[in-house]
């Protein structure tokens, strides 16, 4: 799909869901994809987009910075510790927040540069084993104890399990972040964004529909 299909699609669905059009942000979700399919995104106006690898987006976005105003870049892929200092520089937000010890990092990095990038916690709303993110029983204490660090996380984000109806899942995100007072909700990818906007997604990442199939994940 076109950017401006996706963008029209974004605007019927905040219109359905009585919200004002606009007030979602979309993060293109660039990663593995080549730089001539970027490029044409750019070009056509889309400033926000998402990476999943630090090294990937090391090596892509300083140069597109430079040639573009007003690039956004988003880290939603896993943050190992020792890339959160490359990933404070490089990101305007982090979505990815998932654990104590990376807290405890982006905290020290926060008190030195005295800025930190927006960040999201990750919930898995699902429970699942293998999947990157706070347990829904423990956000609470998770969110006190990075406001506890000076942290100031602005949301929550999720990715629903495979092959599950999402909706409960983002209705789960969507109680939990109004319970801790947060307004950032990041959640809604290509197969389910207009649900998400129903449930009040501020940020959707939306990779495949907008750029194609990626070559590998
Ligand atoms: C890759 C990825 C996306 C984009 O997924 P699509 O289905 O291609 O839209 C969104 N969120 C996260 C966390 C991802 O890793």
């Amino acid at each position: 799909m076109s950017l401006s299909e996706i963008r029209a699609r974004l605007t019927a669905a905040e219109l359905a869901a009585g919200r004002t059009p606009g007030s979602v942000t979309l993060i293109a979700v660039s990663k593995i994809q080549p730089d001539d399919r970027v490029h044409a995104v750019l070009t056509e106006g889309q400033r926000v987009f998402g990476e999943n690898y630090v090294q990937e987006a090391a090596g892509k976005w300083p140069a597109f910075r430079a040639a573009f105003a007003g690039v956004q870049v988003h880290m939603i892929g896993p943050l190992q510790t020792n890339k959160a200092k490359q990933a404070v520089e490089l990101f305007d937000a982090i979505h990815t927040l998932d654990r104590p010890s990376l807290a405890q990092k982006l905290a020290s990095l926060a008190q030195q540069r005295g800025r930190c990038p927006d960040l999201f916690v990750q919930v898995n709303t699902g429970s699942e084993p293998q999947k990157a993110g706070v347990l829904p029983g423990d956000v609470d204490a998770f969110l006190r104890d990075c406001r506890a660090l000076d942290l100031s996380p602005v949301g929550l984000m999720c990715i629903p399990p495979d092959g599950t109806d999402p909706i409960p899942h983002f209705r789960t995100l969507a109680q939990m972040a109004g319970q801790n007072g947060l307004s950032g909700l990041s959640m809604g990818m290509s197969s389910d964004f207009p649900a998400a906007v129903a449930e009040g997604a501020t940020h959707i990442r939306v990779g495949s529909a907008l750029f194609g199939a990626r070559r590998s994940a």
